[in-house]
């Protein structure tokens, strides 16, 4: 299927299930070549990141622990006008060599705010994996955005793992909006 609609909205393919296997397959093999000898936590980012997670660490060999954290984000009364909230982050994390799995990073926002939630805890090492990256959205640099799967253009993207307003994580295939 080229083209779907959802919620009236359509959308086009960007990226095949197998275009994303072969890459994801790729950043196991690197990960387990970086990560030899060392028994590293992936923590995943909830709902996004699940599919690319499961696919992801089906291909890691090494000894790993694995997570998952969920990030709500609310608009308060701040200045900066955002407040965010971790859900479920492990407590033990100092000392460890942890990977954040994240399914797209846009404005970057969130993955500082995870960031700083992460190193407060003073782990070993702290690297980012993200499926997609949006390079122009991107508002600061991320040193720790070390493997990244996809760069795409600043445009909406659907499936495997995000969503259009609730509807289209299962879908195999990424869509871009048309
Ligand atoms: P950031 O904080 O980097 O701006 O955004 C991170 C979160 O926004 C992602 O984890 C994801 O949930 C959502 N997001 C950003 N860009 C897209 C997109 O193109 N499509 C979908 N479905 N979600 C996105």
């Amino acid at each position: 299927m080229n083209k779907i609609n959802i919620h009236q909205k359509e959308f086009e393919i960007l990226l095949e299930n197998e275009t994303i296997c072969k890459r994801t397959r790729l950043i196991g093999i690197q990960l387990n070549v970086d990560y030899e000898g060392r028994c590293p936590i992936f923590i995943g980012v909830l709902n996004g990141s699940f599919l690319f997670m499961a696919d992801l660490l089906k291909e890691v060999e090494l000894d790993c622990e694995i997570g998952f954290i969920r990030v709500a984000s609310y608009q308060g009364t701040t200045s900066s006008g955002e407040i965010k909230e971790t859900f479920g982050l492990p407590e033990d994390l100092a000392g460890k060599d942890v990977i954040i799995v994240e399914d797209i990073v846009d404005t970057g926002l969130t993955l500082q705010y995870i960031l700083e939630k992460v190193k407060a805890q003073n782990p070993a090492s702290i690297n980012v994996c993200s499926l997609l990256f949006k390079p122009a959205a991107l508002l600061s640099p991320i040193k720790e955005l070390t493997y990244v799967g996809f760069e795409i253009p600043n445009e909406f993207v659907v499936g495997y793992g995000l969503d259009y307003d609730g509807l289209g994580r299962n879908l195999k295939d990424i869509y871009r909006a048309i």
